[in-house]
């Protein structure tokens, strides 16, 4: 603030500095403005940037459920079922923003939020399709990892961090952050432990549950801006989280033998036999229903927040060979485009790809191996490529591959043996 001036007067209501609570001075000596028109201002600017948000809502052209799979489908092998459920919450909640957002009558019927909930092995896309979501729909999006959080008072995150990393996606611009999307990952590692809640005080499963409720049904949140444990002192920002979209995931290690469990007590009497020779033993995730999730420790009101439940398939063989090549950028393109930078065009024996895919599938290393497996293959040659400056060709043959992996891949397998 600069010396005070006698004459000096708010730019804005003209009041003098006797006539008004306080008075700040430019820096630069360009005028004054007066405490009340400052906090009048800071109101109105952001009531101009919700009106903003607002129109861009409305104009926002929906993509229909079905031009939403076929994006995804150029990123993402298999996992129809989850990408068809995605893609028609996603409408939905894009649809239920419109309606919010536009001139309904107090007594119009509420469209409920459509959080989702996906359930499948490590590796197998479950962070891959929110990312690509969020990149369509180019909204904030965050990931949150919910092992990291503890309930308030405890060490570890409070469950308001997450939402720190949202504003952050969002360059602080809480207007954008409030229609964001957040995906809390391994979801199921925040069960409850063991079945009677009151045994002792389960800090980082129940506890955190029940931090997330509120998240998750639509409140005002005060935030942290630079996350962090919450302090009073500290000063917060406020996001709504009632258009905030929630996907979380989880690989629920185990989760089989409820769904089995309940499939068969079902499956008692009339007609019995017929319909346990109906499941498909190989893929029970497809049969998951809210109670297994209760059953392995979530709490109902958490599973109530999260009306969208879906599954994703193991990835075989002929998946993991298709997701080398298939997607648009797919691992085999990005060290193509890698090694073209060098002068070198790459390619790999189809039986070199066959190999890399059965390393994988053996080692149970899933799709995320495959990185490290052609990374492994690979790194010899990256290391020599920028010394030869002349335009060349370098196929990858099964033969080379398995020398790089039985020379070099010990760390690959290291874990999984
Ligand atoms: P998670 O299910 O554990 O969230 P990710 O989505 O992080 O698994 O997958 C890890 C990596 O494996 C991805 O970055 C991607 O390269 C690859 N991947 C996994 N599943 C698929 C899939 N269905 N299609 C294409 N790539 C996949």
């Amino acid at each position: 603030m600069n010396k005070k001036q006698t004459g000096d007067f708010c730019i804005f209501c003209g009041r003098t500095e006797n006539q008004v609570d306080l008075l700040v001075h430019s820096e630069l000596g360009l005028g004054c403005v007066c405490s009340d028109c400052a906090e009048l201002l800071n109101q109105m600017i952001k009531e101009t940037r919700h009106k903003k948000a607002v129109k861009e809502t409305e104009n926002y052209t929906l993509k229909t459920p079905s031009e939403i799979k076929a994006y995804l489908d150029q990123y993402v092998i298999g996992q129809d079922r989850a990408k068809k459920v995605l893609s028609v919450a996603v409408y939905n909640h894009f649809k239920r923003l419109k309606y919010f957002h536009s001139n309904r009558k107090k007594d119009d019927v509420e469209i409920d939020k459509s959080n989702i909930i996906m359930v499948g092995e490590t590796g197998t896309g479950k962070t891959l399709l929110a990312k690509t979501i969020a990149r369509l729909l180019d909204v904030p999006f965050c990931i949150a990892d919910a092992t990291v959080l503890t309930e308030a008072g405890y060490v570890g995150e409070d469950v308001e961090t997450i939402l720190t990393r949202l504003l952050q996606a969002a360059d602080y611009d809480v207007e954008k952050a409030k229609r964001g999307i957040v995906f809390i990952d391994e979801i199921d590692k925040i069960a409850r432990k063991s079945d009677n809640p009151s045994i002792t005080r389960d800090v980082s499963g129940e506890g955190v549950q029940q931090a997330l409720l509120k998240l998750l049904e639509g409140t005002i949140v005060n935030v942290p801006p630079q996350g962090g444990r919450k302090h009073p002192d500290q000063k917060y920002i406020q996001v709504d989280t009632r258009n905030i979209l929630f996907i979380a995931a989880g690989a629920f290690d185990g989760i089989e033998r409820k769904i089995s469990a309940r499939l068969n007590s079902n499956a008692i009497g009339y007609s019995a036999r017929e319909v346990r020779g109906k499941i498909d033993k190989d893929n029970l995730l497809q049969y998951i229903q809210p109670q297994d999730l209760k059953s392995y420790g979530l709490i109902p009101e958490l599973i109530g927040r999260f009306p969208v439940l879906t599954h994703l398939d193991r990835l075989d063989k002929d998946a993991l060979k298709r997701i080398l090549t298939e997607p648009k950028n797919s691992l085999v393109k990005q060290y193509k485009k890698l090694f073209a930078m060098d002068n070198v065009e790459l390619e790999f024996e189809p039986k070199a790809l066959d190999y890399f895919v059965s390393l994988a599938s053996e080692y149970k290393l899933g799709a995320r191996g495959l990185k490290g497996i052609i990374e492994t293959v690979v790194m010899d040659l990256m290391f020599s490529a920028p010394d030869d400056k002349t335009a060349r060709q370098i196929t990858i043959t099964a033969k080379y591959a398995k020398e790089q992996i039985s020379k070099h891949g010990d760390k690959l397998f290291s874990s999984k043996r």
